[in-house]
């Protein structure tokens, strides 16, 4: 690293800066980012009084001579940057040469440092320099800072309960690991080891990044991690891991985003996760995943904010699809479908015909073994029954469809096993999609209604609703005005067409249509799922076999038919094996 020299006004007015130290994780934050950019391969950090009494930051990095130790605190002072141009290409933490000297202001610090053949300390009180002389010659840097705050009671009244405040230092130190998974790292709270963790042996990067992953989100992740590694745009690159569906957290706080390993904030990565997991998620559960996007420094700008949380990318858009779009084929490809036991593996690979019945196959449904029933030697009728290539895991044929229950579940024996299906999230389901897919190709077919369905709505809003004809159209549906408040509805989806509460679904989606704030994607794609569950079959529709084994085929080629769009499950399986372990038998009978 070069040496440290003053930044010229200029730049210094083109840097964010401001206020940074905010509380101990800021210190801590500041402090474990110089250790990185010094290159240290250990950083150990002791806590006391939750970091209002001591932080302190020890590492074997690469360390400053004598004569630059006292610089360091000098306002502006940095080793990292020089002219307006490395900002634009910045690729250290530091640059702004301003955490030593803010956290010097506030506190009792002692720096002591070794670069070379001697070492140095320098002691800085409330901003002032309060001694300095020869430390012994040990490589790296130790700061210590005490008593922060001292000097601002109002600075020090603002902060959390010590919990609270440990939780920061915690997450501060989290962060940093999973973005260095070479580095280790330890954290002494309260005179106690609270973190230890040590480079995995993986011989890859990724390898180690995901045992670093495990190490901090914890043991128990370890071996259902999905791993995802792709490119986009130009020059991006995507690593990302996320925990298994069954895995989701209560808490949102379980989500690390790292732009070129630095850690960030940024709506888009976050709501690109969650539309991964939408179809998967119900209300109050949340991914868990650490997502590391790599791009060139000039596809993003960090300065945006003081504290370099906040992220701006150059193209928004692609990162987003990047990211929403992986994760969200690595959920599907991982999902098999809930079992009635968790845990226990869906429907094995082989599948063997049982001895069919019911009714004779509908032409439609060409894979599903509905062959008449053959006589009492039913040996010659174990034909294997390969499922279509691309079908989906639980769809095991041959299917025989047992029964209905309550009305509304679909029973089936499965390859010997038994599938529950929910006949009102399935169609919901299958509906959802075949509307979304018409959507997206631009080709919603629409039908003429016999009678055009008439709504009293203020007049203001029929303005509005007429403005957006266009978007209407596209999406199925044909209005005009007839008088000053009612809209007249035309045509209409022809998969909603003869739905019975058409009248209520087109309410809902002049609601979505109107309604400010969520982005276009977000409410088309509420609006699609209501629509759908308006739309589908109700729970007590009876259905019989041909009708069943249809929902079970249509299921079959829907991107996700394990739940209704709105996150329900549409199915449980129990599977042969695991009968046979209810029942303590040894193993599943003979077929
Ligand atoms: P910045 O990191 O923005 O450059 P800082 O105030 O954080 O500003 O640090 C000022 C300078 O002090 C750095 O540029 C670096 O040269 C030096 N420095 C700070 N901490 C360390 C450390 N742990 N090891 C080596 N040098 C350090
Ligand atoms: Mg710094």
């Amino acid at each position: 690293m070069s040496s440290i020299r003053r930044l010229s006004d200029d730049v210094v007015r083109h840097i964010a800066a401001g206020e940074v130290i905010e509380r101990p994780s800021s210190v801590l934050k500041e402090l474990v980012e110089n250790s990185l950019d010094a290159g240290a391969s250990k950083i150990q950090v002791d806590v006391l009084g939750a970091g209002k009494k001591l932080l302190r930051v020890a590492d074997d990095g690469a360390g400053l001579p004598p004569e630059d130790c006292r610089l360091a605190f000098e306002r502006h002072a940095t080793s990292k940057i020089a002219s307006l141009q490395d900002l634009q290409r910045l690729a250290t933490f530091g640059f702004r040469g301003e955490a030593l000297f803010s956290i010097a202001a506030v506190s009792r610090t002692a720096l002591t440092s070794c670069s070379g053949r001697k070492g140095w300390t320098v002691e800085i009180e409330g901003g002032r320099l309060a001694a300095e002389h020869e430390a012994a010659p040990v490589r790296g840097t130790v700061i210590e800072v005490r008593d922060l705050f001292f000097n601002t009671p109002a600075r020090l009244k603002f902060l959390k309960s010590d919990v609270s405040e440990r939780g920061h230092l915690t997450r501060v130190l989290e962060e940093a690991a999973l973005a260095n998974p070479d580095v280790s790292f330890s954290l002494k709270t309260e005179g106690r080891a609270s973190l230890r963790l040590e480079p995995g042996a993986g011989r890859e990067v990724p390898d180690r990044t995901a045992e670093r992953v495990a190490a901090v989100l914890g043991d128990g992740l370890r071996e259902g991690l999905l791993r995802i590694q792709d490119s986009f745009g130009v020059r991006g690159r995507l690593l990302a891991f996320l925990a298994p569906l069954e895995a989701l957290s209560p808490s949102r706080n379980l989500q690390f985003f790292f732009v070129n390993r630095r850690p960030i904030s940024s709506r888009v990565l976050q709501q690109a996760l969650y539309r991964a997991y939408e179809p998967h998620r119900s209300r109050g559960r949340h991914p868990v995943a650490v997502v590391y996007i790599e791009l060139p420094p000039d596809a993003f700008d960090v300065n945006v904010h003081p504290a370099k949380r906040e992220l701006r990318f150059r193209e928004d858009r692609s990162v987003f699809e990047a990211l929403a779009g992986a994760c969200s084929g690595a959920l599907l490809r991982s999902k098999g479908i809930p079992t009635l036991d968790k845990g226990f593996p869906a429907f094995p690979g082989v599948r063997e015909s049982v001895i069919p019945y019911g009714p004779p196959a509908a032409p439609a449904l060409p894979e599903l073994d509905l062959s008449p029933a053959p006589g009492p030697s039913a040996a010659s009728a174990r034909t294997r029954i390969t499922p279509p290539p691309h079908a989906p895991r639980w769809f095991a044929p041959p299917f025989r469809f047992l029964g209905q229950v309550e009305s509304s579940y679909l029973v089936f024996d499965a390859a010997g096993g038994l599938l529950v299906v929910d006949q009102h999230a399935a169609q919901e389901r299958i509906l959802f999609e075949k509307y979304a897919a018409e959507l997206e190709e631009g080709k919603v077919r629409s039908q003429k209604l016999l009678l055009p369905l008439s709504l009293d709505i203020p007049a203001s809003q029929l303005l509005a609703v007429l403005s957006r004809a266009q978007r209407l159209r596209r999406a199925g549906f044909e209005v005009e005005a007839f008088g000053k408040t009612t809209l007249q509805v035309i045509a209409a989806p022809a998969l909603f067409h003869s739905a019975a509460d058409l009248r209520d679904m087109i309410h809902g989606v002049l609601d979505h249509l109107l309604s400010e704030g969520s982005a276009a994607a977000d409410v088309q794609r509420h609006a699609l799922a209501t629509f759908a569950c308006k739309a589908a079959v109700k729970a007590h529709d009876p259905l019989g076999p041909p009708e069943a084994l249809r929902l079970l085929e249509d299921l079959k080629d829907c991107r996700d038919g394990t739940c209704c769009p709105h996150g329900r499950p549409s199915m449980i399986s129990l599977n042969r094996d695991e009968l046979a372990r209810r029942f303590k038998r040894p193993g599943p009978p003979p077929l």
